[in-house]
């Protein structure tokens, strides 16, 4: 069989993340494109369509189709708003256009829903049908892969798990609401509350800095960084107790701090999680780094193609 091969595009507020991926999930070919200079919606759209020409010159087999992951909400392949740092794409159908000016299937998903499709397909998740994903950076992103399929909601609108209230009065999250786990879970509050602690400008801080101060037991880095892991376990309890995953994956850079990170977590989450949700559940860090969208843009290509040929012959 012809071995065959997918573009994966995940755009970011910075740059686009561009590449080449076979079905096995090996990166054929990958670059950067920056898309600071890009300043209006038909310039992004430039953009993708020259990063898919660009890895289409190099695809040394059939290509068929291309993933792109992009920020905020995506519905059916229309971006319907919301996507920080990049113009305009209010309710614009990014399917159709790049369908119409490159003749490739496209699929179009949330850029976080992607990274969670690659570290199922191909990453810390591998064999999985059910996973939950968060990534803990600036905020608490999320994503829900339940039997084998990306779950978003209905149409696509779902699965803030960083936006689970964790406290009914608690402070104040930048989605407007109160108590929400990003808001004491994310590295941004951590890093605030490291600042208060030691007086220090938060803009000189950072998750690094915290975690490499926690391994020396400073008092006051032990201090935030276990308030940090009380609740972001609060979460992942929550979240297991309501979907028994197989696997609930980790990422973001402060996950790959080291081992102790997962293993402060699962000592928490054991203590209070319900014996029979977690029965068949791991916690882990995820496995793909920088390459988690990509390859999740790639594999839901993959993975539309091989539903639609069962579909095919079983209607045969
Ligand atoms: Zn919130």
């Amino acid at each position: 069989m012809t071995q065959t091969y997918a573009i994966g595009i995940d755009v970011g507020g910075t740059a686009l993340k561009c590449g080449l991926v076979d079905i096995d999930g090996e990166i054929i070919y990958s670059f950067l494109m920056p898309s600071n200079d890009a300043f209006t919606e038909g310039e992004v759209i430039a953009l993708i369509n020259a990063a898919i020409r660009k890895c289409a010159n190099h695809a040394p087999g059939p290509i068929v189709g291309v993933g792109i992951g992009f920020p905020g909400i995506v519905e059916n392949g229309v971006i319907l708003g919301g996507a920080d740092n990049l113009p305009g794409f209010t309710n614009f159908n990014l399917k159709n256009s790049i369908y119409s000016s490159t003749g490739l299937e496209v699929i179009i998903n949330n850029d976080a829903n992607m990274m969670a499709w690659g570290e199922t397909m191909y990453g810390a998740g591998k064999g999985c049908s059910d996973v939950v994903f968060l990534t803990v950076g600036t905020g608490i992103g999320g994503s829900l892969v339940i039997n084998n399929q990306l779950y978003g909601g209905f149409r696509n609108r779902g699965t803030e798990m960083g936006h689970m209230i964790i406290k009914h009065d608690g402070i104040k999250c930048n989605c407007g609401s109160i108590g929400c786990l990003e808001a004491y879970a994310s590295v941004t509050a951590l890093v605030e509350n490291y600042a208060k602690l030691t007086n220090q400008d938060p803009a000189t801080v950072n998750g690094k800095l915290i975690t490499k101060k926690y391994l020396e037991h400073e008092v006051e880095a032990v201090q935030v960084m276990q308030s940090h892991f009380d609740y972001l376990a609060t979460g992942v309890i929550s979240l297991i107790n309501i979907f028994s995953p197989q696997k609930v994956i980790i990422g973001g850079g402060i996950s790959a701090s080291g081992s102790f990170y997962i293993e402060e977590i699962k000592k928490r989450v054991y203590k209070k999680v319900m014996t029979d949700t977690i029965s068949n559940t791991e916690i882990v860090a995820a496995a793909l780094e920088n390459n988690a969208g990509l390859l999740g843009c790639a594999g839901l290509v993959f993975q539309n193609l091989s539903y639609l040929n069962q579909l095919q012959k079983h209607e045969a």
